[in-house]
């Protein structure tokens, strides 16, 4: 028997995992850049990056000098009353990256944090200048992290349902497809003129956990041409989708119409370190001002800012300032679509999405899109038996690799890909 998995099983509780008939989980004890090793040597391609947060590869040595450095100096400190050089740099830095308008930047620790404090900016922008706006307004589909406010504004469902009751009440927009654009902004409209609207939340044109569904600029730019013209705060949740996901550094850059308010985190610190960022207009800033303690933001972390993560997050952006990672961003997307296009038309594949760096596979299930439908699991498994950690989305198949990811992985993730959907068909 092996002592770390029967330890693992005695006292750890894994993350949305039913603990009951858990399979054994793997076993990882060395990463090195696309490739996780386990106990027994075996090796897995890590087509999700680890949950979508490990962009530049895992051991990268730039971050970990940054890391190392950032220890020898200032390894933590209290971010109230007191600051850091990191702080400080990645502020400036992402400020310069980020449209024009988002100014200020205000520190958390994952993504969930992020929204959440988006929100409570959101509303109290309105209740620090006494107008009465409380309800907010959130796609289908959604998802925004895992505590409660995040969990309000996400789809509703199995996921939350035991919390349900504790929610405030948000008023959803169906997800836009190409048939129902206008009623959406009908619907927006209606909600919009109530004047009772503090904020839109989206996942801008990809939505992660509701399986890499994605959606057009075009749309998300009227969608905010009519929230603007209502004064309704717009929130991108762009912890996936920024960080040359979608091919540019964030989503947002595909839009004329920028935010008021961006989440960002997972690939933040290249997805080595926990840290999340709420960077918000000066015009929501400007509401917090005053000489009453009370309209403060009194929001923050024990780990706030933290300057490890910090340090990993500004050498993160330097591997970004590198042509080499952009020539992979693009090399990557680009041979994403020669692959859609060679398995399109397959008579199992349901649809074939991409955006960038993300490729899609919805399989043709006859019941939807569903969490925990059966071909997840053989999927899974088949994948781990050939060398691949790709964790799908019900029947959705995905790749969001590490722009580590070299041309023969990458051709590795498409031949298994392959043979997984031939080997459904022999069924
Ligand atoms: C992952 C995710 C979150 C939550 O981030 P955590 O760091 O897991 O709390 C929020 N929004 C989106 C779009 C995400 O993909």
């Amino acid at each position: 028997m092996n002592k770390w998995l029967d330890k693992d099983e005695q006292f750890v509780w894994h993350p949305f995992t039913q603990m009951f008939n858990a399979p054994q989980p793997l076993e990882i004890i060395k990463a090195e850049g696309s490739v996780l090793y386990d106990a027994q040597g075996k090796s897995y391609l890590d087509c999700n990056s680890s949950w979508w947060v490990n962009v530049h590869g895992h051991g990268n040595k730039h971050l970990r000098e940054a890391i190392n450095r950032q220890f020898e100096k200032v390894d933590h400190v209290i971010f109230a009353g007191a600051t850091h050089h990191r702080a400080i740099e990645l502020a400036e830095r992402l400020v310069g990256l980020l449209p024009q308008s988002l100014e200020k930047v205000f520190f958390s620790d994952d993504g969930s944090a992020a929204v959440e404090v988006a929100m409570k900016m959101a509303f109290q922008y309105w209740f620090n200048r006494n107008i009465t706006k409380k309800r907010i307004v959130a796609l289908d589909g959604a998802y925004h992290g895992d505590t409660f406010g995040a969990m309000a504004v996400g789809q509703r469902g199995y996921f939350n349902e035991p919390f349900e009751h504790f929610f405030f009440d948000v008023d959803y927009l169906p997800f836009p497809m190409e048939e129902n654009q206008a009623e959406i902004i009908k619907r927006a409209d209606e909600l919009f003129k109530t004047n009772e609207i503090a904020a839109l939340i989206v996942e801008p044109l990809v939505q992660g956990s509701a399986g890499m569904r994605m959606y057009e600029a075009a749309f998300l730019d009227e969608l905010m041409r009519l929230a603007r013209k209502f004064d309704v705060i717009v929130i991108f949740d762009e912890v996936m989708t920024a960080w040359g996901r979608t091919g540019k550094y964030f989503a947002m850059d595909h839009c004329v119409e920028k935010p008021d308010i961006v989440c960002l985190s997972k690939g933040l610190t290249g997805g080595v370190l926990p840290l999340g960022l709420t960077v918000a207009s000066r015009e929501v800033y400007n509401a917090f001002l005053s000489p009453d303690k009370t309209k403060a933001l009194l929001h923050g972390h024990s780990f706030t800012g933290n300057p490890l993560a910090c340090a990993a997050a500004c050498a993160s952006l330097d591997l970004f300032e590198l042509p080499e990672t952009w020539e992979r961003i693009e090399s990557i997307s680009k041979q994403h679509s020669l692959f859609r296009e060679h398995i399109e038309g397959e008579t199992l594949v349901k649809e074939i999405r991409q955006l960038g760096t993300i490729l899609a596979i919805e399989i043709n299930t006859g019941e939807g899109n569903t969490y925990f439908s059966e071909i997840r699991d053989v999927a899974y498994t088949f994948f781990l038996e050939n060398g691949l950690l790709l964790r799908p989305l019900g029947n959705v198949l995905f790749l969001n690799p590490p722009y580590s990811t070299s041309d023969a992985q990458l051709q590795m993730m498409y031949d298994v890909l392959s043979e997984f959907i031939c080997s459904l068909k022999k069924e």
